[in-house]
């Protein structure tokens, strides 16, 4: 029997200059609050014991780089002697153009960060403007070169797609843009009107149309197309990775715990653990949070135990995301059952065969099928 992989590590901090209108990651823009939020971090990380190895460290929010570059090294410092980090760790920060400088760059790569993840979202202001985003494209350019110089050879972007009255031409010039800097990573997001946030509110109020659904499949195949093309093949529905030497090379290895039922352990408001079958979420506001850490308690707002029925539904809907898909054989060690026999069904129908690939080890969806992702992952849950 193998080994399991290594665990993750996710810090949430929750502060952000400005809130973007899309948003709905857990993130407040009081930034006073910031040293008494560190100190209630370090409580929670103190009061954290775990044996597990871990081969990942995520410092993501809300706008991490907003925090002093010598609380980053703090928060590493901390993690590094309460857990089992391996020296090789991966150690990602996620930064927002219009708050670095080539000092706190280069400060944070002394302080052991591996890899910065930065928030271009899109390289037309235009765009950036309707987003709600503080910065300009320029800002974006000059945080990618800057992070070079810095010394950074893992380098990743958020992009956003879909944003309304968006041509492929334009998008298409985004990803030309980003693909000029030669960026080991790019995530891709579709852009969603998420409850609660401002730009539910604006389209209730019907301030603007949303980009209809054909168009936005569009882009997605446009997105694929485009990237497999100049050596970005993708790797889960919005993630795409440089190819180099190997195919996996600059893929995110934190994020791909989340996708193939790998333990991670997540600090600070609103963060998530998974310890397989134990899943919690901590408080989504940052008083509660800190009230329960001053108080000598662990801050969770949610705890569950998966049922093996609910395991199984994420095995499926996570695996599907992914360019491997699911694992048969994780599967079958999971459940008990044959695969192909419990979703025979699915597997023979001549409409989802232009959908889904099979092999002996994995079952997965084509490019095809990743554009109803929802609705082919429901038809494989209906059946668990
Ligand atoms: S910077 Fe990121 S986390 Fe902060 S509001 Fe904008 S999208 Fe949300």
């Amino acid at each position: 029997m193998t080994n399991p992989p290594p665990a993750g590590i996710y810090i949430h901090i929750p502060f952000c200059a400005h809130k973007c209108l899309y948003c709905d990651f857990y993130s407040i823009t009081e930034l006073s609050l910031q040293d008494a939020f560190l100190e209630a971090l370090f409580r929670e990380i103190a009061a954290t014991k775990s044996l597990l190895p871990f081969d990942s460290l995520y410092i993501g929010g809300g706008t991490p780089s907003i925090l002093p570059a010598q609380q980053i090294g703090r928060i590493i410092e901390r993690i590094s002697c309460q857990f089992n980090l391996e020296e090789t760790a991966e150690i990602t920060l996620e930064v927002n153009p219009g708050t670095v400088a080539i000092e706190s760059l280069k400060a944070y790569r002394q302080m052991g960060v591996t890899r910065l993840n930065i928030g271009v979202q899109s390289f037309q202001d235009s765009h950036l403007r309707w987003l709600g985003r503080m910065h300009s494209a320029d800002a974006a350019k000059d945080a990618i070169l800057m992070a070079r110089a810095a010394g950074f050879d893992q380098i990743g972007m958020d992009l956003i797609y879909g944003i309304p009255g968006q041509s492929r031409q334009a998008w298409l010039a985004d990803l030309h843009q980003a693909i000029s800097f030669d960026p080991e990573h790019l995530s891709c997001y579709m852009l969603t009107c998420e409850p609660e946030t401002p730009l539910e509110r604006m389209l209730q109020r019907q301030e603007f149309k949303p980009m209809a659904d054909g168009a936005v499949c569009d882009l997605f195949e446009t997105t694929i197309t485009e990237l497999s093309g100049q050596g970005y093949p993708l790797y889960e529905i919005s993630n795409f990775a440089r190819k180099d030497h190997s195919p996996d090379v600059n893929r995110s290895r934190h994020n791909q715990k989340y996708w193939t039922d790998v333990p991670y352990l997540g600090f600070g408001p609103a963060a998530h653990s998974y310890l397989n079958p134990v899943r919690y979420r901590n408080h989504r506001d940052i008083r509660a949070y800190m009230a329960d850490l001053n108080s000598g308690t662990l801050p969770i707002a949610e705890k569950e135990t998966l049922s093996m029925e609910q395991q199984l539904m994420e095995t499926v809907f996570l695996g599907l995301r992914t360019l491997e898909g699911i694992s048969i054989k994780r599967f079958e060690e999971k459940s008990g059952r044959p695969f192909n026999i419990l979703f025979q069904e699915l597997l023979t129908d001549p409409e989802l065969k232009k959908r889904i690939t099979l092999t002996p080890e994995y079952c997965s969806l084509t490019f095809q099928g990743m554009m109803v992702l929802d609705s082919i992952a429901g038809l494989f849950v209906d059946r668990i």
